[in-house]
């Protein structure tokens, strides 16, 4: 049976799904868009399946065929992004290898910008806007997509205002962002943005369920701590931050008692050894703490179902007042992560300062 593409499948954001479609039905898409909101929602996804949808060469109903040569291109497109070359291993792209392959039927006149190294730099832009100064090769639409744009610097920024002002027609720019500030004010003022939201939690769960075939607890346990981010919940690895919330959990409780300094000191170094594994023990605190706030408010809304009855006993004897400063200071020790802080003492004064009245 052939697998039609249409936005209909797309997950979350239902409302942003209704303005493209009905900007594609009309044939009114604007010229130039910006999708922001958090990292791992889809939207370069969809910017794809637009184009996808815009091009193919055997249409039926607003549905793109999937079948077509440029179904087929686009959706090489949207396969291989981050797909690493599999002979190079990240540091480059041998060109032969299947990922390189893939990476490589590329459509030519639905382009996908991704920084080179770390930037998109002024070359990528300058030959992106002599591209779009023509009408399209084989397509009806040209589309080009820029993830993450705010990646561009300023001056490959302002070389791409001309462009976004005056476009071809028939002409899309997508500029995928998780912050729309960090782009000039000049480009967003040319542009219409599109806020796309976080995922809600049980639609993610759903999904990990019917179409990964997750079980049950992993797909609450991996919705609840992804941050409304399908991709991310889709590569939570659960075993491993089950053993990671174990030691965060032993924290909590001394954490929540107040008591027991030096056992909380040495939970503390250890955790701090690791930078990395620290932002997820940190997350794991504050997920513990954010369930333990619910077991008595709004059981349905615990995310880590396999720990119900430990947790409601925790907040059966927990004071309300405490937990919510304990909230608090772990809220505050994530913002202070950004910063190159000493991860060991700022956990020894949060739990100093969580115990004392
Ligand atoms: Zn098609
Ligand atoms: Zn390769």
């Amino acid at each position: 049976m052939k697998q039609t593409v249409n936005l209909d499948n797309f997950i979350g954001n239902p409302r942003i799904v209704e303005v493209l479609k009905r900007a594609i039905e009309q044939d009114r898409l604007p010229h130039a868009l910006i999708f922001a909101g958090p990292a791992g929602i889809g939207k370069c996804t969809l910017a794809l399946l637009t184009a996808q949808i815009l091009n193919c060469l055997s249409p039926v109903n607003n549905s793109a065929c999937g079948e077509c040569s440029s179904c087929k291109k686009i959706s090489a497109t949207l396969k291989s992004r981050n797909l690493p070359c599999l002979s190079l291993k990240g540091e480059g792209f041998c060109g032969t290898c299947e990922n390189c392959r893939l990476r490589m039927q590329k459509h030519p006149d639905v382009r996908l910008i991704e920084p080179e190294k770390t930037t998109i730099s002024i070359n990528q832009v300058r030959e992106l806007i002599d591209e779009v100064a023509f009408q399209p090769f084989e397509a009806r639409y040209r589309l080009a997509v820029l993830d993450p744009a705010d990646q561009m610097k300023i001056e490959a920024q302002n070389s791409l205002l001309k462009t976004l002002e005056e476009p071809a027609s028939r002409t899309v720019i997508i500029l995928i962002t998780t912050n729309p500030y960090m782009l000039l004010e000049t480009i967003r003022s040319r542009a219409r943005l599109l806020q796309f939201g976080e995922i809600p939690r049980e639609t993610i769960e759903k999904y990990l369920i019917s179409e990964v075939k997750m079980t049950l607890q992993d797909a609450q346990l991996s919705a609840a701590l992804s941050g409304g981010s399908l991709a991310a919940a889709m590569t939570f690895d659960t075993t491993c931050y089950r053993e990671i919330r174990e030691q965060a959990f032993r924290f909590v409780k001394l954490l929540l008692k107040g008591e027991d300094f030096t056992n909380a000191s040495s939970l503390a170094a250890q955790a701090a050894k690791d930078k990395k594994s620290f932002v997820t023990w940190v997350d794991a605190v504050m997920a513990l703490l954010e369930d333990i706030y619910y077991a008595v408010t709004a059981p349905e809304r615990i995310g880590q179902g396999d720990l119900h009855d430990k947790l409601e006993q925790i907040a059966r004897n927990t004071p309300r007042g405490i937990l919510v400063s304990a909230i608090d200071a772990v809220g505050n020790l994530k913002r202070e992560l950004q910063y190159n802080i000493n991860r060991q003492l700022a956990l020894e004064a949060m739990f100093l300062k969580v115990g004392s009245p």
